[in-house]
């Protein structure tokens, strides 16, 4: 009798164990995720600029730049200078 209670304590202790551990999990992933988001919210449209050529919106990055004009290539910014 003894040892189905003992049985019984293990089973709802590890079921408790188990239940913290995957809440700590996603307390993580959810953490990670947010942190993923933002970063992207920070890289995204905070960060595009205009081609003066065609319009077209490319990252900070990748731009080039022509005193204070903005290009998305290098042809389109030798075609606007000409
Ligand atoms: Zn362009």
């Amino acid at each position: 009798m003894a040892r189905l209670l003992y049985i019984i304590v293990l089973f709802v202790v590890s079921l408790l164990v188990l239940k913290y551990v995957r809440r700590k999990i996603d307390e993580r992933t959810n953490k990670l995720n947010q942190a993923k988001l933002n970063q992207s919210k920070q890289t995204g449209a905070k960060d595009m600029l205009k081609c003066e050529h065609c319009a077209l919106h490319i990252p900070k990055n990748e731009a080039i730049r022509q005193g204070d004009r903005v290009f998305c290539s290098l042809e389109h910014a030798r075609k606007h200078l000409e």
